[in-house]
């Protein structure tokens, strides 16, 4: 499929006026029809709802729109639940799945009446210490163990993640947390990331579905929610197939009809927790190209860094690129596009054919918005962009503003010597 920019070169002239690059640019208009399609598709299920993966894009403005269009928060952190509170997320409209948790961050979760999904089984006892009292919902997350496989492979292991209980442990888990007090129960898994295909959420609910009814038999527990969790993934490379989240919702309703129904639990609410799906196509990191360099290669070097977008040095991932205003011209050159970094694996591309860059053109890299900005840092003292909205009515508001040196020296207990400079 054709990659194709949600703004124009004129566009992003217009922008680039106001706003120097390097910048993350982000669609309204694309975030909001994508939220709105999610929720056509679990339409069916009652008690539907998609809380958004905070850690994927943390904005406030972000937040908002989501919220806007009916999505709650998950939160993985003592920021993300205060980001989530002073957006108006409240109460279950905030799920907290987190790991190795600070007891702190369960305090302010409890606060907030969020539903604590819970990683392990020892957290029961923790949770329980440090709040005097388990709250009356609980959820918990599964690991299925070995590998996770699809008709098309392995997609995961789960057996070497770190997450979740055992489904032992489970029985147990729900078992003891009925003694204390428990009445409300959740289950949830994530198994696998960035899944290119429909069948994952119809596969991960029919595991989920079976070990809801089992666990109801063995336990006697009300099971209230499923969980699907993040993971539909997006098409980076133009090569790749979009998921259908309608064929996507359309198949967990299947499962639903054949497992939980049956069973007496047809009135299990859903939830998901996606980030990427959510945001990741409507982000775009905006760059210029300053400096061309020949020696056994061509480079293309640009004023955004990895600490922009870590994905393609951290995974190797493929992130579109388009050069504005050369959207349709021949790709007869072949470059690596990289940041200053002094780091090699500084490359936003390696060996890419694209058209012929000037100096100074503008170059938009695609799906930077979900697990971007956010995963951004600090390294050779790089200041962390802005975050720029387009609106719908084609206009754009600031929603993050760049760092400035202060920012980066504001944490020295001596920032007074770098005083000339603040
Ligand atoms: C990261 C994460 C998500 C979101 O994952 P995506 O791949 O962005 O959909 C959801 N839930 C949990 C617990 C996560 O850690």
């Amino acid at each position: 499929m054709k990659k194709v920019p949600f703004v124009t070169k004129e566009q992003l002239e217009e922008i680039v006026k106001q706003y120097p690059t390097p910048f993350h640019l982000y669609d309204e208009k694309g975030i909001r029809e994508n939220a709105r399609k999610v929720n056509a598709a679990f339409s069916w299920n009652k008690g539907f709802k998609e809380y958004f993966a905070v850690k994927a894009t943390p904005n406030p403005y972000i937040l908002k729109i989501l919220k806007e269009e009916g999505c709650g928060t998950d939160c993985s952190s003592m920021t993300e639940l205060m980001m989530s509170d002073a957006c108006d997320f409240s109460g279950h409209d905030i799920m907290f799945s987190s790991n190795a948790t600070p007891p702190e961050d369960f305090e302010m979760a409890a606060r907030l009446g969020a539903i604590i999904n819970l990683d392990d089984f020892t957290h029961i006892d923790f949770v329980e210490k440090v709040l005097g009292k388990l709250p009356e919902t609980m959820c918990c997350r599964l690991n299925t163990g070995g590998n996770f496989e699809l008709s098309n492979g392995i997609m995961d292991t789960p057996g070497e993640a770190k997450y979740g209980f055992t489904r032992e442990q489970l029985t147990e888990g729900y078992k003891k947390m009925m003694d204390k007090g428990v009445k409300h129960f959740g289950l949830h898994a994530f198994l696998a990331s960035n899944t290119k295909t429909n069948e994952y959420y119809p596969a991960l609910a029919r595991i989920l579905f079976k070990t809801a009814v089992e666990l109801k038999e063995e336990t006697g527990a009300s099971i209230e929610f499923i969980n699907l969790s993040g993971g539909v993934g997006i098409p980076y490379h133009p090569d790749e197939q979009a998921n259908d989240i309608m064929a996507i919702g359309e198949g967990v309703r299947q499962a639903f009809e054949e497992i939980l129904v049956p069973a007496g639990l047809g009135d299990v609410a859903i939830f998901t927790e996606m980030g990427r799906f959510m945001l990741g196509p409507y982000g775009h990191l905006i760059a210029r190209a300053i400096h061309e360099k020949h020696i056994y290669k061509e480079y293309i070097g640009l004023d955004a860094c990895a600490c922009n977008l870590m994905r393609p040095a951290m995974y190797g991932s493929y992130h579109h690129i388009t050069v504005a205003g050369k959207e349709d011209a021949p790709c007869d050159h072949v470059y690596d596009v990289t940041g200053s970094l002094c780091e090699n694996n500084d490359k936003f591309a390696v060996d890419r054919k694209l058209p012929k860059i000037d100096m100074g053109d503008l170059i938009i890299i695609h799906d930077t918005g979900a697990h971007g900005f956010a995963m951004g840092y600090n390294y050779n003292g790089k200041l962390r962009s802005a975050e720029i909205l387009l609106k719908e009515d084609g206009g754009t508001q600031m929603i993050r503003r760049a760092e400035t040196p202060a920012d980066y020296f504001a944490t020295f207990d001596f920032s007074h010597i770098m005083d000339k400079y603040l």
